[in-house]
């Protein structure tokens, strides 16, 4: 009898701490890169004053000034967010003294968590790559794509795969994933079919043309007067991808059955920014505000995600100068074709979303995300 008591204690103590182990947080991070309030403000006035940010629960800002420089670029805010330091511009997952920091996707991997990046950029551009790579220069994608090979990452959305495959280096790092483990595909009903937990969606071979609706809004950052035609193929057609990669990462996550990390980058919207170009901008955001409706539809059923949406800075310094609510149409102007150092936004959803409100650096979130995973 005392011995079957025992044994009752000793399943009901292992039961629990399983089951604490299964309730760790699935944590949602959603990136809009030169995402400030007009951009948001922009998004909402063109969508018949409606966004998804208005369903979460709390809002706060975040400074994104870098270790060097007032105005930050995407790689030292990405460290930022992914690694808690603030560094030098152009600088990816280093401290300013250059020591390699770890990124929150890292920590997760180490606590069991599945992981998956997804991006309207190259899956090597500066954004993404701040969550598995160390290197002082964004721009040298080969060496990164390397450390992307390295990664673990479950599940990869992203343009780039000339730097996997087309190397002067003559490696061919995409049949050496495919020797560990991993599957690619390139378009998105094989990525929503595959039941490969290591998966790679290349949606282009550079970066990734970019429709919303069926308008092609792209602008093209590299285009040079030698480029190749074949170089900047785009492997998804006339459709945008976010929102679906999006919906088919999370069930494949979701499946795995372990807490999962996921960051999700609206790349573009920053180079609408860049380009002073209003619809180029809007219809990125609103590519993106459509992500963030999947997004929350998960964490509202899911009840144990934490969802945070926010930026790594404002791009072109963006006014509305004037509009009309009836028809829904805005007028912005720029004073840059950079970034600017505003303060942007940072929303939360679900688990411990509180932990996001007020003002404070944006290295915090990578803190506040870590509090999180080691509760
Ligand atoms: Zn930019």
């Amino acid at each position: 009898m005392r011995k079957n008591i025992i044994l009752a204690l000793l399943l009901v103590i292992s039961f629990n701490i399983h089951s604490q182990e299964s309730e760790s947080p699935n944590i949602i991070l959603m990136i809009g890169d030169g995402m400030g309030l007009t951009q948001i403000t922009s998004g909402m006035y063109s969508n018949n004053n409606s966004t998804s940010l208005e369903d979460f629960q709390y809002v706060g800002l975040s400074k994104t000034h870098s270790y060097d420089n007032l105005v930050t670029d995407s790689a030292a805010s990405g460290t930022a967010m992914s690694s808690g330091k603030k560094t030098q511009n152009k600088v990816l997952g280093l401290d300013h003294e250059g020591n390699p920091i770890k990124s929150i996707l890292s920590i997760c991997q180490d606590k069991g968590y599945s992981t998956a990046l997804i991006a309207t950029a190259n899956i090597l551009h500066a954004t993404p790559a701040a969550f598995f790579a160390n290197i002082d220069y964004r721009y040298n994608y080969k060496d990164i794509a390397v450390q992307m090979t390295k990664s673990g990452v479950n599940f990869f959305v992203g343009g780039g795969k000339k730097y996997f495959n087309s190397r002067e280096d003559k490696r061919d790092l995409i049949n050496e994933m495919t020797e560990n483990g991993y599957e690619f595909v390139y378009n998105i009903s094989d990525y929503e079919k595959s039941k490969s937990n290591y998966l790679g969606f290349f949606t282009a071979k550079d970066e990734p043309y970019y429709f919303y609706k069926g308008v092609n809004y792209s602008y093209r950052e590299y285009d040079e007067p030698d480029y190749k035609e074949d170089e900047l193929e785009d492997f998804t057609g006339k459709e945008s991808y976010l929102a679906s990669s999006t919906k088919a990462t999370l069930n494949k996550l979701d499946e795995i059955g372990k807490p999962f990390f996921i960051m999700i980058e609206g790349a573009q919207i920053d180079w609408g920014g860049h380009d002073n170009d209003q619809d180029y901008m809007v219809s990125q955001f609103l590519e993106f505000n459509d992500t963030i409706e999947v997004v929350l539809e998960f964490a509202k059923r899911d009840k144990n995600t934490i969802v945070v949406v926010t930026a790594d800075h404002e791009t072109g310094g963006a006014a509305i100068v004037r509009g009309k609510l009836s028809d829904s149409t805005i007028k912005n102007r720029f004073v840059s074709t950079n970034h600017t150092a505003s303060m942007v936004p940072v929303f939360s959803y679900g688990h411990k979303a509180h932990l996001f409100k007020g003002i404070y650096e944006n290295t915090e979130i990578f803190n506040k995300l870590l509090s999180i995973v080691n509760q």
